[in-house]
C-alpha cells in the first residue's frame, strides 16, 4: 500500500481514509516521515521553519463546561483560585507583553455566562486601538458559542461583531477529538459535546473573513479511527473554505493529552508518548493537502520531539507562549525565549523565521496562506 500512497502524494492526489489508516498504524515511521517531508518541501519549498513571539494569556478559569481532561476550570466564583479579570486588567497584561516583544497575544477562558458579550468586543477594539502592533488572536469556538448564549446573537452575527471591533484571526482550541462519541464523553455539555459545535464555529469564521487554525487534542479515549476522523472533517471544513470563502483554516497543530490534576487522567494510565506525535504530524501533512502549515510543537511534545518533528512533515514551531496556564495546570511546565527557540529550530537543520499570526514570514512575506 505504501508504493501506491507514493505515487498518490507525487501526483498530488488525495489520500483516502483507508490509506490514512495504513499510514497512521502499520507504515514504518522514517518512511512515512520520509514521505511528508517531500511533501513539505513541495508545498513550502525553503528550509524556513516559522514561529511567532507569542503568549497566551487567560481572563477567566471559571467554567460550566466541565471537560474530564481539563486541570484548568474552576466553577466557583468564591473559591480563592478563581478569577475573571477586567478589560482594563488584561489591557495591563497585554501591555507587558508587548514590552517582551509580543506580536501576537493568544487569549482564551472558561465558559463563564457572567461575563457579558460587551466584554469580548470590547477588549478586542482596546487592544487594536492601544497596541495596533499586536494581533488579538482571541477566543476558540466554545467561547463563540458561550458569546451567542449571553447576546442572544447567531454564530455569525458575534463573529461580526468581533470583526467590527477588529479580529481578524481565531485560535482553533475546543476540538479534541472530532468525533461525537468521543466527545460526548470528554466534555459531556453543549457547546463541547457534539462535532458541528466546532466545524459550525469556524465555517462561520471563514464566512466572514476571520482565519482560523484547527488543533486536535489526542491521547486519551480515543482509537485510530477517530484519529482520521478528526482529520476528515477539518479537511472538509477547509475544502468549503479554500477559493471560495474570504478565510480558512491557516494551519493545523496537534499536541497529546496531559494527565496530571485531571480526572480523565484517573483512567488514562500513560501519555502518548513521541513515535505517536511523528506519525500524526507526518500523517497530517499528508492527508491535510489543503492546509499549508503543519505546526510541531516543542511546547507540548518536549524540545527533542519538537525538533524532530520538523524532519516528519511540520514547518512551524509555533510560538515562545511566555505565559502559559492550562497546561501548568495540567503539571506540565516548559518555557524558552526568543533566541531558544531560534537556537531550536537552527539546531534541527532549519532556518528560523519569525512569522506573523496569519503565518507570512516577517524577514521575507513571500509565504501564501
Ligand atoms: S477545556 Fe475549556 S471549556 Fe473545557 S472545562 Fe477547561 S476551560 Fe472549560
Amino acid at each position: 500500500m505504501l508504493n501506491q500512497i507514493k505515487t498518490k502524494v507525487a501526483n498530488n492526489k488525495r489520500i483516502s481514509d483507508e490509506e490514512a489508516l495504513y499510514l497512521y498504524r502499520d507504515a514504518d515511521l522514517l518512511s512515512l516521515g520520509k514521505l511528508a517531508q517531500e511533501r513539505r518541501y513541495k508545498l513550502v519549498p525553503n528550509k524556513a521553519v516559522s514561529f511567532v513571539i507569542d503568549t497566551n494569556l487567560n481572563y477567566t478559569n471559571i467554567c460550566d463546561a466541565y471537560c474530564s481532561f481539563c486541570a484548568f476550570y474552576r466553577t466557583d466564583p468564591e473559591d480563592p483560585s478563581s478569577y475573571t479579570y477586567t478589560v482594563d486588567e488584561m489591557i495591563k497584561k497585554i501591555k507587558k507583553a508587548r514590552d517582551k516583544g509580543c506580536t501576537t497575544i493568544l487569549m482564551q477562558g472558561g465558559l463563564n455566562s457572567n461575563i457579558p458579550f460587551d466584554f469580548y468586543t470590547e477588549i478586542v477594539a482596546r487592544t487594536v486601538k492601544e497596541f495596533p502592533d499586536i494581533t488579538p488572536h482571541f477566543f476558540s469556538a466554545p467561547e463563540i458559542m458561550k458569546m451567542t448564549e449571553v447576546s442572544g446573537l447567531t454564530i455569525k452575527e458575534v463573529f461580526q461583531e468581533l470583526k467590527k471591533a477588529g479580529q481578524r484571526t481565531m485560535p482553533g482550541g475546543g476540538s479534541e477529538i472530532l468525533s461525537n462519541e468521543i466527545k460526548s464523553k470528554i466534555s459531556r455539555f453543549k457547546p463541547k459535546n457534539t462535532v458541528d459545535q466546532w466545524t459550525e464555529v469556524h465555517k462561520n469564521a471563514h464566512d466572514v473573513g476571520i482565519h482560523t487554525t484547527a488543533t486536535m487534542m489526542y491521547g486519551h479515549l480515543e482509537n485510530d479511527e477517530d484519529i482520521i476522523e478528526t482529520l476528515r472533517h477539518i479537511r472538509s471544513v477547509q475544502d468549503e473554505a479554500v477559493g471560495s470563502k474570504p478565510a480558512k483554516f491557516t494551519a493545523f497543530i496537534p499536541w497529546s493529552f496531559k494527565r496530571d490534576n485531571t480526572a480523565l487522567g484517573k483512567k488514562i494510565k500513560k501519555e502518548a508518548g513521541p513515535n505517536q506525535y511523528l506519525r500524526i504530524i507526518a500523517l497530517s501533512r499528508l492527508y491535510l493537502d489543503n492546509i499549508n502549515h503543519i505546526q510541531a510543537s516543542w511546547f507540548s511534545e518536549g524540545y527533542k520531539t519538537g525538533q524532530i518533528a520538523l524532519s516528519f512533515g511540520a514547518d512551524d514551531f509555533g510560538g515562545t507562549l511566555f505565559d502559559e496556564n492550562v497546561m501548568l495546570s495540567a503539571g506540565f511546565y516548559n518555557r524558552t525565549s526568543v533566541e531558544g527557540i531560534k537556537k531550536l529550530i537552527n539546531e534541527a537543520g532549519f532556518e528560523a523565521t519569525q512569522r506573523t499570526t496569519e503565518y507570512d514570514l516577517l524577514e521575507e512575506m513571500s509565504r501564501i496562506i
